[in-house]
């Protein structure tokens, strides 16, 4: 959880003022964080997918077992990758997110665990199907 937190330190968020950190965490033990990157258009990307493309291109995308997953405002006064600034709830993935997700899932051997803090809560949910029951397919 803490490398989401600092994960979200990176955030580029200066149009919603919604920082977001993830941190991915492979079978062998790395870990990937990323941040969401905002542009003008709205079309960034989003923190979960920032931490699962840096281990893609580290060559452990199907390695993936664990995301955690923290957000909040962004506040100049407080240190951004500090619990005060997480909303009071946890946040959940979107769905382009929980559909990348997915399609690591299926490509691995076993379900990813999926942490998503709040000041006040924590939430730790096994498998990406509690969160995308009926994920896309063409299959
Ligand atoms: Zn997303």
């Amino acid at each position: 959880m803490q490398a989401a937190y600092s994960g979200r330190k990176t955030s580029y968020s200066v149009y919603s003022g919604f920082g977001v950190g993830a941190a991915v965490l492979a079978a062998d033990g790395h870990v990937f964080k990323g941040s969401n990157q905002e542009v003008v258009n709205y079309k960034g990307t989003c923190a979960e997918r920032a931490a699962i493309i840096l281990a893609s291109v580290a060559g452990k995308r199907d390695k993936i077992r664990k995301i955690a997953v923290v957000g909040g405002p962004v506040n100049d006064d407080l240190d951004v990758g500090s619990e005060q600034c997480a909303t009071e709830h946890p946040i959940t993935p979107c769905g382009q997110c929980c559909q990348d997700l997915r399609e690591i899932e299926s490509n691995g051997d076993e379900e990813i665990t999926i942490i998503l803090a709040g000041r006040n809560k924590v939430m730790r949910l096994i498998g990406v199907r509690s969160l995308l029951p009926f994920a896309f397919s063409i299959n």
